[in-house]
């Protein structure tokens, strides 16, 4: 190997040099995960190559198997991880370990909790693990070549990680990548075989390539041999694997430091073969919520691995479970758009989802506890399936949980099957509201009639469950109903003397409503007597085809135009200010504008002109406290 020009120095991007900060102070336990990192680079490196190589036999060269060699020079107390995987060309050394922060960068910076342990864990998941490289090194030195070019320069990188890096171009390097960690001082325990043994086995048992270290047997010296078993886990038999097994599995999987929640490992055989081993984790991911997010399932077709972050294998709504899938028959060539519309993978898919809900339909019923744990987590993701996968809707029907006016402690707790349980049979619908919050939804004056007739009501605060209700219409035949939103029928809940009495109401208020909606003029469609409200004076009230208040706010938030519908305003015949109101009243102007503003406030709807509701308020308190002193 030969310098062919000197080296370049470059600075590392400000977000880098932080990152390495942090690494080098202050993640003092759990340093072996350096070692974790760097195989599973040279892990990934070789898959690559595997891959690539498919369609382009000349990436192999010489065809020699794939492996990491680790190997120790004592002396000079240096660590060096050898793969002969796919390299990296010059450019791609800058973008991925130099000047650029990777995008998890940030995320991981953010998310640093201070707790080693788990801060350590990070690492791998947030995608900044060759840096783990200085938490024992004090200089780094790595040297790689891209497959398939033989005679072409490879490249140099090192760096003491100190804010700066150099970079030239060197000759004669093989395939793959080689990285030399210099240990600092305090770290020689790393320069011990038996140390690295260890560690190895421990986190990288499941990797499915060789790792190899030199043999310790003096009649082998100078052979290599290899440290991991390398078995593919899902590939054996389900009675034949622990529960430690699949823990470990499953966290050298995901970086995850607990069990998952939930393991389903099958086998499936006739015409068409695979083998499948999911996990649902027990706490969602720091980008569950993000369109970018790196995760999903592992494709292998026969063991050798194809891709990860395989979308095509679960749906988005199901996009917190991981694992891998183990197609027999599928061509070893094949490219994501290969994948979009292929039907064994179209089935492989819609048997995994329907195994995966019949899990979660378990859970819901066997394990209540387990259940709600999950629920918390990834409920939310959960409820998009209602609009996303029509076929399983029923099934998905049953697995939400909402708050509800008969466990208001915010939990999410009441399923539909419950609510239905608890219907009278006089009851015609299943009735929600939707808000911005819990506390909204929960302090909803809509309510107020509900409450006094005893009958429960969803309260619904997520902003996905306005996509949930507009998807999922009805449930065992009974439609699913806002309380906000059209003419209330309640009418199987009172008596004739109350009807009557009502109609009476409206009779009497006639002139006042018409007077009152003269004066909103464009903010309302029209001002009505409410059956709906026992204690407060006014509410909003949606038509029935309108998209409702929350929806529109959800939507301008996002940037949407709503198609703009103007409320009803319906007012409490039985309240003492209402009563006191007469269409001659020399105020009534301002009243009405307060009873509006109110009850859009009561919603959580902002005012528009804030600052004339106050002053309204204040003109009116002023006057009374005049009126009683
Ligand atoms: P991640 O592995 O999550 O992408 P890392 O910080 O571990 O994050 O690695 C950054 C990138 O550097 C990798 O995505 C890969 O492109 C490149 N890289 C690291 N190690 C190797 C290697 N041994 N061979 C080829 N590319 C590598
Ligand atoms: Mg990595």
């Amino acid at each position: 190997m030969s310098e062919t020009a000197s080296p370049q120095t470059h600075s590392f991007q400000t977000e880098v040099k932080q990152l390495l900060q942090l690494m080098i102070h202050s993640l003092y336990s759990n340093k072996e995960v350096f070692l974790r990192e760097l195989i599973s680079n040279g892990s990934d490196a070789c898959d690559r190559l595997r891959f690539a190589a498919l369609t382009d036999a000349g990436l192999m060269e010489d065809g020699e198997t794939l492996s990491i060699r680790v190997s120790i020079d004592e002396a000079n107390k240096t660590i060096t991880i050898k793969d002969n995987g796919i390299g990296m060309t010059e450019e791609e050394v800058i973008e991925n370990i130099g000047t650029i922060a990777r995008s998890g960068t940030k995320q991981f910076l953010q998310a640093l909790s201070g707790d080693a342990a788990n801060d350590a864990n990070l690492i791998g998941q947030f995608g900044v693990g060759f840096y783990s490289s200085f938490l024992v090194a004090q200089k780094v030195e790595l040297t790689t070549r891209h497959a398939g070019q033989p005679n072409s320069a490879g490249v140099r990188w090192e760096s003491e990680g100190e804010g700066e890096y150099t970079i030239n171009a060197v000759d004669g390097v093989e395939r793959g990548t080689t990285i030399t960690l210099h240990l600092r001082d305090e770290e020689e325990e790393f320069s011990q075989a038996y140390r690295l043994r260890g560690i190895i086995s421990r986190y990288s048992d499941h990797i499915s390539l060789p790792i190899e270290m030199p043999s310790e047997d003096k009649e082998k010296n100078g052979e290599w041999e290899s440290i991991n078993s390398g078995s593919a886990l899902w590939s054996r038999a389900k009675s034949e694997v622990t529960e430690e097994e699949y823990t470990r599995f499953y966290q050298t999987l995901t970086y995850d430091s607990e069990d998952p929640l939930a393991t389903l490992h099958n086998r499936v055989e006739g015409t068409l073969e695979y083998t499948s081993l999911f996990f649902i984790p027990k706490k969602a991911p720091f980008d569950l919520w993000d369109r970018e997010q790196r995760h999903g399932i592992n494709l292998y077709v026969r063991r050798i691995f194809i891709m990860d972050d395989s979308k095509h294998l679960m749906p988005s709504y199901l996009r917190f479970v991981r694992g891998v899938v183990d197609a027999a028959d599928l061509p070893l060539n094949v490219s994501r758009e290969f994948l979009q519309n292929n039907k064994s993978i179209d089935r492989i898919r819609s048997a995994s989802v329907k195994k995966i809900l019949a899990e979660l339909n378990r859970l819901a019923e066997k394990e209540p506890e387990t259940y709600s744990t999950f629920w918390k987590e990834f409920g939310k993701v959960l409820k998009e399936g209602i609009v996303e996968d029509q076929d399983n809707k029923t099934v998905i029907s049953d697995l939400l949980r909402f708050n509800s006016t008969r466990t208001e402690d915010g939990t999410q707790s009441e399923s539909l099957a419950s609510y239905f349980k608890r219907m009278p049979i006089k009851q015609k619908a299943i009735y929600y509201i939707t808000a911005d919050s819990h506390y909204a939804a929960s302090t909803s004056p809509h309510l107020e009639i509900f409450r006094k007739n005893d009958i429960e009501v969803l309260l619904l605060s997520d902003p996905v469950d306005e996509w949930l209700v507009s998807s999922l219409t009805e449930y065992k035949d009974k439609p699913l109903k806002s309380i906000a939103k059209g003419a209330l029928d309640l009418d199987d809940f009172s008596t004739d003397a109350d009807k009557k009495a009502n109609e009476d109401k409206a009779k009497d208020l006639e002139s006042l409503t018409e007077k009152m909606r003269e004066l909103l003029g464009e903010k309302v469609s029209s001002v009505r007597v409410s059956h709906r409200l026992t204690d407060s004076p006014a509410c909003l009230v949606a038509d029935e085809s309108d998209l409702g208040g929350n929806l529109e706010r959800i939507l301008q938030s996002m940037g949407q135009t709503a198609p703009e519908a103007k409320p009803i305003m319906e007012v409490n015949p039985d309240h003492p200010l209402i009563k006191q109101l007469n269409p001659e009243h020399h105020q009534l102007g301002d009243w009405t504008q307060v009873l509006f503003d109110q009850a859009a406030l009561s919603e959580g709807a902002p005012l528009t002109e804030p600052a004339a509701y106050v002053q309204k308020v204040n003109e009116l308190l002023t006057k009374a406290v005049i009126a009683e002193g």
